[in-house]
């Protein structure tokens, strides 16, 4: 299945932690990682005074069933040294959020995609609308007109 990951880091050197996620993403069993986009500069979602987010989106090709996926990415934040527990939308040197798999709706208490605030929030869709231009949040028709709705701010390429 193909499935759209967003990245977002703001600690411990985030364009490193980012980098570092690229290579365990494509070392998940029966998963490759297909696209990445380029990496973004965006202003802290959360309580400002924390630095800004280095974020990009991924396209992988995997094997592994959403459920199974989730459980690799979780494991892959925490061997980056993700801290749960801490304030909402707080900082971390890595967040993996499961975006879209296939045109698959979701909704279970551990997993809700397409990823519920992926369309409010232009740092997910810049990066995902450069991998793919044409994209549709399923239930919700194009992404691109999303974008006209966040606007461009507070968010520049790297
Ligand atoms: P947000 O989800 O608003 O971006 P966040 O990324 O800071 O906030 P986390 O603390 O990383 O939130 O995740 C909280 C929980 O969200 C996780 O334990 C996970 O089970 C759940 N979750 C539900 N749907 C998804 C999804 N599509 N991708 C990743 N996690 C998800
Ligand atoms: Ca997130
Ligand atoms: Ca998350």
């Amino acid at each position: 299945m193909e499935s759209y990951i967003g990245l977002g880091s703001n600690l411990g050197d985030p364009e490193t932690q980012l980098t570092s996620a690229l290579a365990a993403l494509n070392g998940i069993p029966d998963t490759d990682l297909v696209r990445c986009s380029s990496f973004y500069r965006s202003k802290p979602l959360g309580p400002g005074d924390q630095p800004d987010f280095i974020n990009a989106v991924v396209l992988l090709d995997s094997g592994l069933t959403a459920n199974a996926l989730l459980a690799r990415l979780q494991s892959i934040e925490n061997r980056q040294g993700r801290v749960r527990g801490g304030i909402q939308w707080g900082p971390r040197t890595l967040d993996l959020d499961m975006l879209l798999y296939g045109a698959e709706v979701i909704d279970e208490p551990g997993l809700i995609v397409p990823h519920p605030e992926m369309r409010h929030r232009n740092f997910v869709l810049i990066p995902l609308l450069e991998l793919a231009p044409d994209i549709e949040i399923p239930g919700l028709g194009r992404a691109d007109k999303f974008l006209a709705d966040t606007g461009r701010a507070g968010i520049t390429k790297l």
